[in-house]
């Protein structure tokens, strides 16, 4: 199982980080050792000061596909759920500096929460979907799938040109603004139209 993950993909989030608008999707993979086991509290590593929350929509793509055309991308997902790219901010950034991959910023033991999943069918519109993350109790990311630079169907066509897509697979598609830094005691909960799909301690 990989998970794929998209990275600014709203436009709000690429301003806050004063990145550049790409061109193309920026797509970077999580190996399945960086999920944070259910249940389980997420400790910030040892050598970051500076991890933050990044809260996605998640989709689970359910056979095999490659080279899959938007038209037909329905048809590779059912579920739809929502979760967390934590990253170690202050690592990525040393690493971009230097032209280098993301991945030990990224895809640390733990560095990827996965709430539940639900039916994308008890969706009306996958393209108008309200999430928020909560950092004790307060909302800190507020964000919409309506705002996407690339809708869920686009992401899965594009990311299927490069990666065949397999059963299990998990693609976050990036995150609104409002990332910050966690902290020790720190409890985040995820929610997609008011429901909670998560909730985690931060240690
Ligand atoms: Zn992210």
């Amino acid at each position: 199982m990989k998970l794929i993950c998209i990275g600014r993909n709203y436009a709000a989030h690429i301003a806050e980080l004063e990145n550049e608008r790409p061109v193309d999707p920026v797509v970077f993979i999580k190996p399945d050792s960086s999920v944070l086991p259910k249940e389980q509290d997420f400790y910030i590593p040892e050598f970051s000061d500076d991890v933050h929350h990044e809260v996605e929509l998640l989709v689970k793509i359910k056979k095999v596909g490659k080279h899959i055309d938007p038209k037909f991308s329905n048809l590779y997902y059912d579920e739809i759920g929502l979760g967390i790219d934590f990253t170690a901010r202050d690592l990525q950034s040393k690493l971009k500096e230097k032209g280098l991959p993301w991945e030990k910023a990224k895809g640390f033991d733990g560095a990827a929460v996965i709430g539940k999943w639900v039916s994308k069918d008890r969706y009306t519109d996958l393209e108008n979907l309200s999430f928020v993350l909560e950092k004790n109790g307060e909302v800190v990311q507020d964000g919409n799938s309506s705002l996407m630079l690339w809708p869920i169907d686009e992401l899965i066509s594009y990311v299927s040109k490069f990666f065949t897509l397999k059963k299990g697979d998990i693609i976050f598609t990036g995150t609104p603004a409002g990332v910050s830094k966690v902290q020790s005691g720190d409890v985040l909960e995820g929610r997609i139209e008011g429901d909670s799909f998560f909730k985690v301690n931060v240690k």
